[in-house]
């Protein structure tokens, strides 16, 4: 990686096309959204370049990582793809992920959008040596799959009725009476058909997934971990989320954790042990093997009329680890240091 600094550029203008402060909660971002993003919305006659500016902002900020980046560095460092995952979602998929279905029903032909499902994200712990020499771990996982038997239509038939709870718009409006004059209208999606609005009649239901249009499935992942990869690093595997009618199926992601490990401390690509001499040692010299990851023992010495200070480092170099890069394999190596600390 290159040492670029990203230069410092705007980062309150997606706060302000919220409306909310610097230190607005999830929620508040939420609220805010929810209350602009229906106010704005094309279907009911708002700008659609001001609904795109909405979704693009809750976007950013409801995202942990990327509202750290851009309140750091502004929506520059995003585009230049530090936010990972590139961004540029469509609005209406951000849209519908608060209220099920796609945009707002009538008015006359609005292709039904897919929208896309969710990344499911686990934690895989490894040890450090599994950095080190590189492993591989297969994972039993269940997930949703369309229903073979119905392909995810829920009925025999394949057809289904209009949701009479909300006749087909997958949402339902209540009103509620806030004091003498005023009301306030909520939108929720319907439950009696889950916000998809349409239904399935008993008679009609598939027996294998009682029109719930998945099934389960067990699915054995092996994630392969490279040597040299990093606490934190990500392995996806695209499109292997839970499967839903109408959906792009989302990844499943694995987060590596290394546990911390009772000899090693890894700084990048170099590995620190700690190492306690005696005052002779460290006068007249010292000598110790020191078992690496792989077992292999590295004999350790101070080099000839060497006095040894208090907290000295001393480095064994290309016994690191190996350095890990996506794009191409480099081959190379940090080194191994060993500190001595004098008793
Ligand atoms: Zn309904
Ligand atoms: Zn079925």
């Amino acid at each position: 990686m290159f040492g670029r600094a990203p230069t410092k550029s705007d980062n309150t203008k997606y706060y302000e096309i919220l409306g909310v402060s610097k230190s607005a909660s999830q929620d508040d971002l939420k609220k805010a959204y929810k209350k602009a993003a229906i106010k704005n919305h094309p279907d009911k006659g708002g700008d659609p370049e001001k609904f795109k500016e909405l979704a693009q902002a809750y976007e950013v900020l409801s995202d942990p990582e990327k509202r750290e980046i851009y309140d750091q560095y502004g929506e520059d460092a995003l585009k230049e793809g530090m936010g990972g995952g590139g961004g540029g979602h469509d609005p209406f998929d951000i849209f519908s992920s608060f209220f099920g279905g796609g945009g707002f029903s009538g008015g006359g032909g609005r292709v039904r959008r897919q929208r896309r499902g969710e990344d499911v994200v686990h934690p895989l712990k490894v040890s450090l040596e599994d950095l080190y020499l590189g492993t591989s771990k297969k994972l039993s996982l269940s997930r949703n799959v369309l229903c073979s038997k119905c392909k995810g239509k829920g009925s025999k038939s394949g057809a289904s009725m209009t949701c009479a709870g909300c006749q087909g718009t997958g949402m339902k409006v209540s009103i509620r009476h806030l004091g003498a004059s005023m009301i306030q209208q909520m939108q929720h999606p319907c439950n009696e058909c889950k916000g998809t609005g349409e239904t399935i009649s008993d008679k009609d239901r598939c027996g294998q997934c009682k029109g719930e249009k998945v099934v389960q499935e067990k699915k054995v992942l092996e994630v392969i971990v490279e040597k040299g990869m990093q606490n934190g690093q990500k392995i996806t595997f695209p499109g292997e989320a839970d499967e839903a009618p109408d959906t792009i199926t989302g990844d499943i992601v694995f987060v590596l954790q290394q546990k911390e490990h009772p000899k090693f401390r890894r700084k990048s690509e170099d590995l620190f042990v700690e190492h306690t001499l005696s005052l002779t040692e460290a006068l007249c010299g010292f000598q110790f093997a020191l078992t690496h990851l792989d077992g292999r023992q590295l004999l350790i010495k101070s080099n000839p009329g060497e006095v040894v200070k208090p907290d000295s480092y001393k480095a064994i170099n290309d016994e690191g680890m190996e350095a890990y890069d996506e794009d191409d394999d480099m081959p190379g190596g940090g080194a191994q240091r060993v500190q001595c600390a004098q008793q």
